[in-house]
């Protein structure tokens, strides 16, 4: 069967399951999202684009803009972000501060919500925060080649009046000396990357130059080197799915990044670049049937990194 047989078939057999799992509700504009939308796209390093379900329309895209922030980051400071983060998986929930105490504000890795909020304050040097809001949307549109990507104000809005956990977080990491810029200001900038909204089929192709060494095989940009690419998703594969990245890698096997809005994007070195959409969530906050579609996709591609 063809790629696009095999997503037509994976939706069709989860479709009953739609609605599964928790939406987020903590960011209250969040909980108005339908549960029923399950969307997927994959995109080949030969530009092969396939679409299934709710694939074209916007989502939050939250915590996978981690990726492209930490891309961001490397970009401009190169290797001497990990005096400010780790590379260690965290097994704590997403939005966990205790080991920030025992590890000097120093959070585990850039994927957990300290870790971004670090790597934004990396973005945001010798910026006001508009300009860094404005430069990560601009790289949002440069990846994936497309210019109507925007942010959703009222998600930004809704996330900066109740994220008191996240201003914990920053102000415990800058009573360390830990965070350069006051709270507001980073996490100004940290809850609009959030609140970017892109649909699967626009996130996959922003994810593309991961699966092809660096490069998007669409544009011919240059993003990243080679080694950069290969580190991402290392990061992705071990650190992605917070408490949850064991069980995934175990499952899917494949480089992924989630976040709470209920996306995930994942990464098939050298044959694709995947985006799902299901707003249900798992215990970990990971899109419940969007990782069974990824699972059944790389059971049935032998796509897994591990081998076929
Ligand atoms: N904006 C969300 C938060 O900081 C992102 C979390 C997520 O997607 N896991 O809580």
């Amino acid at each position: 069967m063809d790629l696009q047989g095999i997503i037509e078939d994976i939706h069709a057999t989860l479709s009953p399951r739609r609605g599964e799992g928790k939406v987020a509700n903590y960011i209250p504009q969040l909980a108005h999202v339908d549960p029923e939308k399950f969307g997927m796209a994959v995109v080949t390093v030969d530009g092969d684009v396939h679409l299934v379900g709710d694939a074209e329309e916007p989502f939050s895209i939250q915590s996978i803009s981690k990726v492209f922030t930490l891309t961001l980051a490397l970009g401009k400071h190169g290797e001497s972000i990990w005096k400010r983060v780790g590379r260690e998986p965290s097994g704590s929930a997403f939005n966990s501060i205790v080991q920030l105490e025992q590890e000097g504000g120093i959070p585990r890795n850039p994927f957990i919500n300290a870790g971004a909020i670090a790597i934004t304050d990396l973005v945001l040097a010798g910026h006001t925060p508009k300009e860094a809001i404005g430069e990560i949307v601009r790289f949002l549109r440069y990846l994936a080649d497309e210019d109507d990507i925007i942010i959703d104000q009222s998600v930004a809005r809704s996330e900066q009046a109740t994220g008191f956990r996240n201003f914990a977080l920053a102000n415990f990491m800058r009573s360390f000396g830990k965070l350069d810029h006051a709270a507001e200001l980073v996490l100004g900038v940290y809850f609009h990357q959030c609140a970017l909204a892109m649909s699967c089929r626009q996130l996959a192709k922003a994810g593309l130059f991961l699966a092809n060494s660096g490069t998007n095989p669409l544009t011919g940009h240059r993003v990243v080197s080679h080694l950069r690419a290969r580190r991402i998703n290392a990061l992705m594969l071990t650190c992605g799915h917070y408490d949850g990245s064991g069980d995934f890698a175990y499952r899917v096997g494949l480089p992924g990044k989630s976040g709470v809005g209920g996306g995930i994007l994942a990464v098939a070195p050298g044959k694709a670049s995947v985006a799902v959409w299901s707003p249900g969530l798992n215990d970990n906050g990971n899109s419940l049937i969007g990782s069974l579609a990824l699972e059944m996709l790389a059971a049935r591609t032998g796509w897994s990194v591990f081998g076929a």
